[in-house]
């Protein structure tokens, strides 16, 4: 049973502190923002000065130590307060510098991860295109190499944080056809880079976040930017997806446990045939149905983030933890917002927004249905849950 040490206890009470005080009362106000670009980016400046961006990296490369778990009660406790604003976090710390600290050469992680760390440079990770979602295999983008340089030609789309991104972590294909893990590289791009053309996605939820689609024409990129081996390196980079699905399964518990937090606070308040709502019995069930499954996910979170931590195998563990935290994330949400009626429904309601927020992490750090197989194939394999 995951029990916290009294610095990770520690650690918490502080996030938890700062979120009141920052995000939560910001989130509906990003969450409304019409603009194209509604992130809150001083968000990357605060945290990185606190040291909170390089939570669970090595302070050689400019972290601040700790590790998986302590990075979990980050993101927990950030999606408590805003999840669209979380996800920004997570794909700049957990998919972009750790992309680069994972697999890059000396030379380019000195060069990059301590200023992504420090909230100087934001980054992205972009492996989807208009062909290639959960089927990582079908990715076209294509770079030629061209002497010193890589040209790209193609397409990436759903990109988090693209929209401003300074560094962009590019799955493109380097070898090979369509239909084939080998031959996929990364490249490290700048997000400035002259013929990448940005253009804003509008969304459902996650709203604070931006998504962009990415054209590349002949985009120049120095060969030295390759992250890992070329031809192989997206299948080295395949590592911090799967550590990933770790701190997605605590975005999703955050979600989850802000979601049950409004729905009591409404049925203790809102009152109806003369009593309060939870006066009922079936009001009161859902709520405890709530909590049940959040204690159930808390659990598969943060014993997965030990395994990792300890270098045990995680990877089984952290694939249950994403599919449970993302759909119990979910239900909570749609039973909140049930809960809340009318009230719920309308725009300024958090309700609403879990509603909206919840459904990504389904399908993100891969598909749910591809958990599953992962899962079944673990157990063939002799996993023991
Ligand atoms: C808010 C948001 C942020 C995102 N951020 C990023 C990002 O930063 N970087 C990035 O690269 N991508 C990002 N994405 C894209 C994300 O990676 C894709 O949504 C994901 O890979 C799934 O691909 P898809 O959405 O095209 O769905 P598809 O692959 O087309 O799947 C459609 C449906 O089929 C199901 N399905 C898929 N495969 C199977 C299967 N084998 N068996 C049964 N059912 C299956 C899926 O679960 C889904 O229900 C983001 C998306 C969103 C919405």
């Amino acid at each position: 049973m995951f029990e916290p040490t009294a610095e990770q206890a520690e650690f918490r009470t502080q996030v938890a502190r700062f979120v009141e005080a920052e995000i939560a009362p910001n989130a509906t106000t990003w969450d409304r923002d019409p603009s194209d670009h509604p992130y809150p980016m001083h968000l990357f400046g605060q945290l990185g000065e606190l040291g909170w961006l390089g939570v669970g990296f090595d302070e050689s490369i400019g972290g601040s130590g700790g590790g998986p778990v302590d990075r979990c009660i980050l993101f927990e406790e950030l999606a408590r307060g805003s999840a669209g604003a979380a996800l920004g976090i997570y794909v700049h710390t957990s998919l972009a510098a750790a992309g680069l600290a994972a697999v890059a050469n000396p030379a380019l992680v000195e060069r990059f991860v301590p200023k992504l760390l420090a909230g100087e440079l934001t980054g992205a990770w972009a492996y989807a295109e208009p062909d290639s979602g959960a089927d990582v295999t079908q990715v076209r983008l294509s770079a030629k190499r061209d002497g010193d340089n890589f040209v790209l030609d193609g397409a990436k789309m759903y990109i988090t944080n693209a929209t401003f991104a300074d560094l962009i972590l590019v799955v493109v294909r380097t070898a090979g056809e369509p239909g084939r893990l080998g031959g996929l590289s990364v490249l490290a791009v700048d997000g400035e880079t002259e013929g990448l053309t940005r253009t804003p996605m509008a969304k459902l939820g996650m709203r604070p976040s931006e998504l962009a689609e990415l054209h590349f024409d002949q985009c120049v990129v120095p060969a030295d930017r390759l992250v890992g081996e070329l031809d192989t390196g997206f299948r080295q980079c395949l590592v911090v997806l799967s550590q990933g699905r770790v701190f997605a399964g605590a975005l999703s518990l955050g979600l989850g446990q802000a979601a049950m937090e409004a729905a009591l606070a409404h049925v203790v308040t809102r009152e109806q045939f003369g009593a309060p709502l939870a006066a009922k019995q079936p009001v009161r069930a859902t709520i405890a149905d709530m909590v049940t499954r959040l204690r159930g996910v808390r659990e598969l979170v943060y014993s997965s983030a030990m395994k990792l931590e300890s270098g045990g195998h995680y990877d089984t563990d952290a694939s249950i933890a994403k599919l449970v935290s993302s759909e119990a994330a979910t239900w909570i949400s749609e039973r909140c917002l049930h809960l809340h009626g009318a009230n719920g429904y309308m725009l300024d309601s958090p309700a609403q927004r879990y509603y909206r927020d919840c459904k990504i992490n389904e399908w993100g750090e891969g598909a749910n249905e591809l958990q599953r197989e992962m899962i079944f194939e673990a157990l063939t394999k002799g996993y023991r849950p």
